[in-house]
């Protein structure tokens, strides 16, 4: 294993990126990741980290100023190297108000919203189609070779 790749696990995991982010980034194992940061002497995190950890302001701050450029949440968890769910919850402390999709002319994946791809919910939130039903077909594909594998 090169250094510098050992060097720069070592730097984003002491950013606090995690063992996940790690893996990706550096196409290893996150097993590998793991072995590599702690024969290196790094002390690794618990897993899944702390809930009420404080989340550093400035990380608030960052996501707040990413999200009302026009990014997603999912895109400001990408581009700070976080969940996308950590992304929420740094938004949600910053106080900063979702935008709703309800001007969207098209799902994230580039169907169209019309009347016979849209599913409205009881909460009023539309949802494509064609990704629900891909969704569904995944789900049950899933639950069914679980239960071929049970026998
Ligand atoms: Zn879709």
């Amino acid at each position: 294993m090169p250094t510098e790749d050992i060097d720069r696990a070592v730097t984003l995991y002491a950013t606090g990126h995690s063992l996940r982010y790690i893996s990706r980034e550096l196409a290893w194992s996150v097993t590998t990741v793991r072995r590599y940061l702690i024969r290196a002497g790094v002390e690794l995190r618990s897993r899944g980290g702390n809930k009420n950890k404080p989340v550093p302001q400035d990380k608030i701050r960052i996501a707040a100023h990413l999200y009302r450029k026009g990014l997603s949440a999912s895109q400001v968890g990408e581009k700070m190297g976080i969940a996308e769910v950590t992304a929420l919850r740094y938004l949600k402390l910053a106080n900063e108000p979702r935008r709703t999709n309800k001007n969207a002319t098209h799902c994230k994946w580039g169907h169209p919203f019309t009347p016979a791809n849209t599913v409205i919910f009881q909460d009023g939130k539309r949802r494509c189609r064609r990704c629900k039903n891909k969704k569904n077909r995944e789900w049950i594909a899933r639950a069914r070779r679980a239960a071929e594998s049970v026998g």
